[in-house]
């Protein structure tokens, strides 16, 4: 069989379907493998969360198939599989609840994927682009960038999304789904840092707080999520603000500007009355800069026009109404986002309706799988997008090896 595309859900469906017995050619369009891995988390590589959670990944298809392709491989067996299979031990970073390897280095996971999929006897072809893949006597044909064909009984797609194009994934499995007669949710730019034109926050670039409180009001409730917060020349980046980033995306859509509210700290509105409240002759810049950056607690006393020289125990009531609101729920001026070229997963994809969940086999083309980013869901930062690769990878291995 052939797998299309060596990252992380390639690697994983060539390694279980050669376990299970099939002849597996990995057809890889770079020069590199598991690109994507080696950059990932910062050059760590975020393996997995330590608590997997399926309210926390987003499809525009039906979740109840996507919690069943994620109920494929729990997270407690894909741990396992990492530290115990391919020798890789993981730790918790207390801080965040994000798996890493002991090691710090992804080319370790990275290394170790290949190394089980050779082992397993994929043979492995770098340089191996794809342009096209269609049904033909053997099962399936992969025609390569320099004419050659490759033939086999069954084809895994696993080409990635249009996140990070210089990596390889340039969409090419989502335009040959389409080709095919599947249905593909509309894409767009996930876990991107935001923009803001001009930028009005680019004095504080470079500036970043660990807990931010992010919020995205939607419909009568609200997406909230916290974690650091950067700014940078162009606009607002860290895992607080490109988690909110596909919802800022799917309003700029419909031609909606979603609000992005952000409390600075994890201290609530009462917390910082108090705090504004307590008794002596201290400076308000004094009570902020003990909890926030210098050059954001002066900028966010500026805005909600406080004189910098302001006791505690002069601030009046409107003043502190307005440093209250600027400490919890500023609204960010934000315009775009940093596109596909920044943005570390692609939204939408191949419609989870369009794969049997069992095996994510096409329901069009017999022969036929999806794995990885090029399908429809995605998770937040924190090890969600490798967990839906590794499962979504292993089980179209699985299923395209067969019984
Ligand atoms: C900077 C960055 C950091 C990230 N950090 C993390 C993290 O720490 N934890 C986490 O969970 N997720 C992280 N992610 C997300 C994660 O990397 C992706 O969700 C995951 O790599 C998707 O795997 P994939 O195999 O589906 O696609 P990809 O990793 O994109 O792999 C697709 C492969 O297919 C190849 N290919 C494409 N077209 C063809 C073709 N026509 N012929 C042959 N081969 C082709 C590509 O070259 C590529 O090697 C990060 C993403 C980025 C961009």
């Amino acid at each position: 069989m052939l797998v299309l595309g060596a990252g992380a859900a390639g690697l994983m469906a060539a390694t279980f379907a050669a376990r299970a017995g099939a002849d597996v050619v990995l057809l890889e369009k770079t020069r590199r493998v598991g690109t994507k891995i080696v950059i990932s988390g910062g050059g760590r590589c975020n393996v997995l969360p330590s608590v997997a959670d399926e309210r926390v990944f987003v499809t525009d298809s039906s979740r109840r198939l996507m919690g069943r392709i994620l109920a494929s491989w729990p997270l407690d067996a894909q741990r396992h599989f990492f530290e115990d299979d391919l020798g890789i031990p993981l730790s918790i970073e207390t801080e965040t609840g994000k798996l890493f390897p002991v090691s710090n280095r992804a080319t370790d996971v990275r290394d170790g994927l290949v190394n089980a999929a050779t082992a397993a006897g994929v043979a492995l072809r770098t340089g191996a682009d794809v342009t096209g893949l269609a049904p033909s006597a053997a099962g399936w044909t992969a025609t390569l960038g320099d004419g050659a064909a490759v033939e086999a009984h069954a084809a895994v797609v696993a080409t990635g999304g249009l996140s990070v194009p210089k990596t390889g994934s340039d969409g090419f499995g989502l335009r040959l789904a389409r080709a095919l007669g599947h249905r593909v949710k509309p894409t767009y730019p996930a876990l991107a840092p935001l923009t803001a034109e001009p930028a009005p926050h680019a004095d504080l670039a470079g500036v970043s707080v660990p807990d931010a409180q992010v919020r995205v009001p939607v419909g009568k409730g609200a997406f909230e999520t916290a974690g650091g917060f950067l700014f940078t020349h162009r606009g607002y980046s860290g895992p607080a603000v490109l988690n909110v980033s596909h919802l800022t995306a799917l309003g700029r859509g419909r031609g909606d500007v979603p609000a992005v509210l952000v409390g600075w700290t994890d201290a609530t509105a009462q917390a910082w009355e108090a705090a504004l409240a307590e008794p002596g002759r201290g400076l308000v810049t004094t009570t902020l800069r003990a909890a926030l950056p210098a050059r954001l607690a002066d900028r966010l006393l500026a805005d909600a026009d406080v004189p910098p020289d302001r006791a505690r125990a002069d601030l009046r009531r409107d003043e502190r109404r307005r440093l209250v609101d600027a400490l919890t729920a500023t609204p960010l001026p934000w315009t775009g986002d940093e596109g596909y070229k920044k943005a570390e997963v692609t939204g939408g994809g191949v419609g989870l309706g369009e794969v049997d969940p069992r095996t994510l086999e096409s329901r069009h083309h017999p022969g036929l799988y999806f794995a990885g980013e090029v399908l429809d869901a995605f998770g937040p930062i924190g090890g969600h997008n490798f967990l839906w690769a590794w499962a979504t990878g292993r089980l179209a291995g699985l299923g395209a090896a067969g019984p």
